[in-house]
């Protein structure tokens, strides 16, 4: 297989874009791309400032490493979530986003969540009750929470996600599964802001999660193969599975189905005015927008862990 830019040897095929290149050639393919996408979707302009949750893993520190290389201010931010029991899981993706960004002088503000709040995820889940032994709609509140709270006291202009084209199909279908015509709605490229809620941006949200991890791979990126231990066996995997055996049958299936979907919501298939959300309320307790009167989710989650 042969590089279409130069005809040396290709060391990535991609056979959904009929596209097989070199290794300098994906290095620059990739981030072309992406500033392709940051434009297309008018993600944001060149003077803003973007923060980038880094995670540790291979899509967030490529995201990170992509912008960075296009030249746009991006800073990091890390939140410790506290899952290391038995795993070190949390501990791990500290250590490699902390070198990441040492070793390209890059600005990385860390959230100790356990330090900050006092407890970790997994106990919040357990002292709230909620999850039934898995923590993730805890980590999800609680991600939301800081991720917002960190952009707007630093002045962040956007915050940015490593979502890649696997995540966002395997979202889409549950979705579609149930028609969640609201979740539906709010699954797209970028979420404008409004009301102190900052605007999110998923610059990856169309390259395959093998291209990204190849990215990471050739880049020299050093991050956690693990995924968190509370993911193995959740229905998001499944869906993953499900949507890669359809891939692996009809090369470019899950990239048709996730752009489809873009077009036909673009085109108010889902009837709904979507660029005016409902107005948001002020949480008395932290001052972050909120969709209900009275506390946000978060302040009546931590509420829950106070002994009376
Ligand atoms: Fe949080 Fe882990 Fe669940 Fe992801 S899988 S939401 S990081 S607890
Ligand atoms: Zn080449
Ligand atoms: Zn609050």
């Amino acid at each position: 297989m042969k590089c279409r830019t130069c005809g040396g040897k290709a060391v990535v095929n991609m056979r959904q874009h009929k596209l097989a290149l070199c290794k300098e050639h994906y290095l620059d393919w990739v981030p072309a791309q992406t500033a392709r996408f940051i434009k297309k979707y008018r993600m944001f302009a060149p003077q803003e400032r973007v923060l980038v949750a880094v995670s540790g893993g291979k899509d967030s520190l490529s995201l990170w490493d992509i912008l960075h290389r296009l030249g746009y201010q991006a800073d990091g931010l890390y939140l410790g979530l506290g899952i290391d029991e038995g795993v070190g899981y949390s501990a791990e993706s500290r250590r490699l986003t902390e070198q990441f960004a040492a070793q390209r002088g890059l600005t990385l503000h860390v959230v100790d969540f356990p330090q900050t709040y006092g407890q970790n995820i997994p106990n919040l889940a357990a002292l709230t009750h909620r999850g039934q032994g898995r923590p993730c709609s805890v980590c999800g509140v609680a991600k939301r929470h800081e991720m917002n709270r960190i952009a707007r006291d630093m002045g962040y202009d956007v915050l940015a996600t490593g979502h890649n084209l696997d995540d966002e199909a395997a979202v889409l279908f549950a979705n579609t599964l149930a028609w969640s015509q609201d979740y539906l709605l709010r699954q797209a490229p970028v979420l404008p802001g409004h009301d102190g809620l900052a605007r999110k941006v998923k610059p990856l949200c169309r390259f395959y999660e093998k291209e990204m991890a190849a990215y990471a791979l050739l880049s020299g990126i050093e991050y956690i193969y693990e995924e968190c231990p509370f993911s193995v066996g959740s229905t998001s995997i499944y869906y993953k599975e499900l949507l890669n055996q359809l891939e692996n049958t009809r090369p470019g299936a899950k990239l048709s189905f996730y752009l489809r979907f873009l077009e036909a919501r673009e085109s108010g298939m889902f009837n709904l005015p979507e660029d005016s959300p409902p107005p948001l309320f002020r949480c008395p307790t932290c001052g972050q927008p909120t969709q209900y009167e009275g506390k946000c989710s978060f302040c009546r989650m931590m509420e829950k862990t106070e002994t009376p």
